[in-house]
């Protein structure tokens, strides 16, 4: 379907390595920046402090569709609503990745409704468990963000996603502060994603101005069909994320993404030194028009907090890697 997309990595975990899964993370930060997302996959010894009871929370979709930008180019912007037409919603979507978006190219006169919602401050995760079992919650203390102290960490929990039917999607975003983040896939359809790393903001800022679109990068109003993206040689990746697996972003990198059918993810944000060393941290937080609701408005982390040697400290006492540290298993070793 394309010519400048491949495959993300896709790393194995065991149980000790998903203990300190930011560490596990550090050694394979080229690769993350590189790609802009790597895939992790839990061994059979990896213990998760999951919820057992079913996932059932009084969710409803969010009051968006999605249109486009340009009569005959296939980048979507997304629109608020003021109701959904339940017959539409129930409309079966191809999820065939071809089909996927040549319905959406041709569906001029369907409704496409994103399909999805958020529940933040959500988790299906047990906190306070014993160590060895992996809680999501613990992430961004183990991370960079530490140093900013509890206070600020505690702001970092995981948030619920949910997709509502297949062919629900997930727009164009990134996360706060262009830090890092994990998603993880609990239960339900695939997800297809698109990650556009850091390094291809710029070229896919000017496609946009292009298209005389003024529309934000960061906040979930573009969805954009890849074939716009190899025409105009952005680098992108794609992967199909399966429940149980993660998805790391790496810091200011841009993905967005579709689901095959109903489906639950979580996912939290956190900071690796890369997040300061890399000059993400430091991107002015510039007004944009878009709406950002209440619960997404964090403080602005003050990074005056990182100095060079407090990273170094962290580094050296939290991330060290040993010479004894086995290299992962990584599944299509071309990437390295
Ligand atoms: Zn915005």
């Amino acid at each position: 379907m394309s010519s400048i997309s491949i495959d993300i990595p896709t790393l194995q975990i065991n149980g000790n390595d998903l203990q300190n899964f930011v560490r596990f993370i550090y050694k394979h930060e080229k690769l993350l920046k590189e790609f802009g997302a790597i895939k992790v996959q839990p061994n059979i010894d990896c213990q998760l402090a999951l919820k057992k009871r079913k996932k059932n929370l009084p969710l409803k979709p969010i009051m968006k569709k999605i249109v486009k930008i340009n009569e005959n180019v296939n980048i979507y912007s997304t629109q608020t609503i003021d109701h959904i037409n339940q017959s539409s919603q129930k409309h079966f979507v191809e999820t065939d990745e071809n089909n996927f978006w040549s319905c959406l190219s041709s569906s001029n006169n369907v409704q496409r409704y994103l399909n999805i919602s958020f529940s933040s401050k959500t988790s299906f995760f047990i906190q306070r468990t014993s160590s060895e079992n992996f809680d999501l919650h613990r992430v961004p203390n183990q991370s960079l963000l530490k140093l900013a102290g509890r206070k600020l960490t505690n702001q970092f929990v995981p948030c619920v996603k949910r997709a509502h039917g297949s062919g629900a999607i997930f727009p164009l975003m990134s996360a706060q502060q262009r830090l890092f983040s994990i998603d993880y896939h609990h239960e339900g359809g695939d997800h297809h994603w698109y990650i556009i790393p850091s390094h291809q903001r710029q070229a896919l800022q000017n496609l946009l101005d292009e298209q005389n679109s003024s529309l934000c990068l960061d906040h979930g109003q573009l969805f954009i069909d890849p074939s716009i993206l190899d025409k105009y040689h952005i680098r992108y990746q794609r992967t199909i994320q399966r429940p149980n697996e993660f998805i790391v972003l790496s810091a200011g990198a841009l993905a967005q993404s579709y689901a095959e059918d109903t489906s639950w993810s979580e996912s939290i944000n956190f900071a690796l030194p890369g997040w300061i060393e890399d000059g993400h941290a430091n991107i002015p937080f510039l007004p944009c028009q878009c709406h950002i609701q209440q619960n997404d408005v964090f403080d602005t982390i003050d990074i005056a907090l990182f100095k060079q040697e407090l990273i170094e400290k962290y580094v050296a006492s939290y991330l060290n890697i040993t010479s004894n540290d086995e290299p992962p298993i990584l599944i299509g070793s071309s990437f390295c």
